[in-house]
């Protein structure tokens, strides 16, 4: 999943401070799942604008609606008939969403209310570590299903560096080091032996270093 924060209520406020008419809109995946943007998210930051605008005097109307996804044409259509009504959307999905519902709704000022990280998994609730940096050419069928394009700081792809140290990434030792989780992981598979097989020069044309990407799937479209 994306993995998300919430974006400091002040930064948020300096925004929206002089609209009339807010909504707040959430997204029911990724960001719901982080606890970051979803129905409760919503609810929170409603409820906190609010108490800051009447705090300031101010008559401010905040709205509230989370829609299934922002990423998708149908699920934005949801707000096609109100969002004439509203000076402002601050949106909670990723950084995704907020493009999307710009590029729908051109008129309205879409503003971010969650700064987007990566895409991860939900170790244990609140704890969220990245997984995969979407280079376009998956290696895990060389690297024993363990990324080291996300997880090894440098994205050393045939071992690790000098740095390694007890099983810890020398750039972060709060994060084990990836290579390090290869190599036990190969042994473990009694695949050891992979590990002496050099992963070729990567191609990173697909990688987002090739610039912006585009996935157009005929199967799909018809
Ligand atoms: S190798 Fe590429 S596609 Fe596969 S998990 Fe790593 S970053 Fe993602
Ligand atoms: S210590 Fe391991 S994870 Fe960290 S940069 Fe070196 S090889 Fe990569």
């Amino acid at each position: 999943m994306i993995v998300a924060e919430k974006k400091p209520i002040e930064e948020i406020i300096e925004g929206i401070k002089d609209y009339q008419k807010i909504l707040i809109a959430g997204c029911n995946e990724c960001v719901t799942v982080c606890e970051a943007g979803g129905k409760k998210e919503v609810g929170i930051l409603a409820s906190a604008l609010r108490m800051y605008f009447m705090n300031q005097g101010k008559t401010v109307e905040i709205d509230e609606i989370t829609l299934e996804r922002q990423c998708d044409h149908e699920y934005l259509e949801e707000i096609r008939d109100s969002i004439d009504k509203y000076d402002a959307v601050v949106s909670l999905a990723c950084g995704v969403g907020v493009q999307f519902m710009a590029e729908k709704y051109p008129r309205v000022p879409i503003y971010p209310g969650v700064n987007t990280r990566f895409m991860g998994v939900t170790e244990e609730r609140g704890v969220w570590t990245e997984r995969c940096q979407a280079c376009g050419e998956c290696i895990l069928a060389k690297t024993a299903s363990i990324c080291p394009i996300s997880r090894c700081a440098k994205r050393l792809l045939n071992g690790p560096c000098g740095g390694s140290t007890n099983g810890k990434c020398e750039i972060n030792k709060d994060l084990d080091c990836a290579w390090q989780l290869i190599i036990d992981r190969l042994k473990a598979l009694g695949k050891l032996e992979d590990y002496e097989k050099l992963i070729p020069i990567k191609d990173w044309s697909k990688d987002r270093a090739g610039g912006p990407r585009k996935v157009v799937r005929e199967d799909v479209r018809q």
